[in-house]
Parts: C-alpha cells; structure tokens; sequence
C-alpha cells in the first residue's frame, strides 16, 4: 500500500470515501481531505499535514487499518467461476485473506457520485480482486436494466463505500467492508435500523436491482434480514 493509499483509506475509515483508493491524489480525494479536517476543526487545506495525518491515524471508534499485505495470490478456482460460491461471513479470513489486502479497482459502466458530497462524481471502485468482475458484470446489468434517471431516482448512483477496514458496529469481528467485498448505495435514504418501506431501496422498483446482485450469489442484509438497506456482500449469512 503506498501512502496515498493509506491516506485514501483513513479517509474512507473515517466516512469520507474517496471513490476508489488507487493511490491517485485527485479532486475527490482533496474534497474529502477537506471535508474530514473541517470536522475536526482543522484548516481546511486539503493537504495531508501533520495535524491531519494524527488525526487520521485515530480509529473512528473502530479499528485501526491493518497495513495491506499486497499477497499476489492467485485467484481461486470455486471464484473464478463466480456465481453463489461466495463463503460465510465466518469463513472470510480463510477465503480472502487479509483484511484490506488483494484489492483491485474497478470502472463503473456509470458514474455516481460521493454520498457525502453528490458534487463530486466517482469513476472508480476498490473491491477486492476476486468479486471484482462479479461486482462489474452487475452494475453493467444494472446500467442497462435502469435509465440514468431511474438510477438518480433510486439512489444507485449515490456511492456510500466498499472498502473500509473496520469491525463491525458493537462488535469485534470484522466489517464485511474490510475485505472490499461489500459495496453501500444511498446511506441518507437507507440508514442501518430503516426498515421497509421507510427505506428506500425496499421499495418494488429496487427488486431488479437487487435480483442482479442475488444471480451472482451477493446478499442484501434488507432483503434478508430487512436492515441495512443500503449495503450489499459477497458473503453469506
Ligand atoms: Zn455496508
């Protein structure tokens, strides 16, 4: 991991994702250097500084990122096919190996944009390597099954993170955003305790979306276990 990377990463542990974290210092990253110094009452530069470094070292009452191993291991024979062979939760360690490590980027088939700032549009995603073409092959489905408008409508292209290392809230295991295999649409609109219909992403017209992630074997926790509407994993229950 370089250190633009990790800088990319803190940022994103803190809330402030900066669409993909390739290393590359543009101008999502700088807004969202911004925006995280402006909540911590610090100039608002938009340089990674020593003050902001320290604070960004900090958890966000969650665990400090663990450095990227970088493990160049070969993808798996079961996900290279793909389709519903994605492990258990408690099986993530073993079948993605450390948290953080093994990421790749993706280009979107559509743009979205930063859920926490919708001026800023992102291009790009970090996921991990082996849900990556899975990940692709839904959101192309997604782009042609939904007009740009119909996306805007339901949120789809309100990008709330994938890639965070952290543990899950009031827990001690890890976030299925740690391993870059979960992906947030439209926090705003479908916070964690909102159930349906009050969420958005509940309502009949999200169905062919999700529908598209469930052929490829990816969980919806709302349409599971009807919370955390905005949040979708390569990972069963
Ligand atoms: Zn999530």
């Amino acid at each position: 991991m370089t250190y633009e990377q990790w800088l990319q990463s803190r940022l994103t542990a803190h809330g402030f994702a900066c669409g993909a974290i390739d290393g590359v210092i543009g101008s999502a990253t700088i807004a969202a250097l911004k925006a995280f110094q402006k909540s911590r009452g610090l100039p608002e530069t938009g340089r990674a500084d020593t003050a902001t470094v320290d604070r960004l070292r900090m958890t966000s009452g969650s665990s400090a990122s663990s450095p990227s191993s970088r493990l160049q291991t070969s993808v798996t024979a079961a996900a290279a096919t793909g389709r519903n062979t994605w492990p258990k939760q408690d099986d993530c360690m073993s079948f993605y190996g450390a948290v953080g490590s093994r990421q790749t980027t993706i280009d979107l088939p559509y743009s979205m944009v930063l859920a926490w700032d919708r001026a800023i549009r992102v291009r790009k995603m970090t996921l991990h390597e082996v849900v990556a073409a899975s990940a692709m092959r839904v959101l192309h489905q997604v782009a042609e099954i939904y007009t740009e408008r119909e996306r805007a409508d339901l949120g789809l292209d309100v990008f709330g993170g994938s890639l965070n290392v952290r543990r899950m809230r009031g827990g001690s295991a890890y976030s299925m955003h740690s391993w870059g295999i979960a992906i947030d649409f439209d926090p705003e609109r479908n916070g964690l305790q909102v159930k349906a219909p009050a969420a958005r992403l509940s309502h009949p017209d999200a169905v062919p979306f999700w529908e598209a992630w469930e052929a490829e074997g990816w969980i919806s926790l709302g349409r599971a276990r009807d919370f955390d509407w905005m949040h979708v994993q390569a990972a069963r229950l």
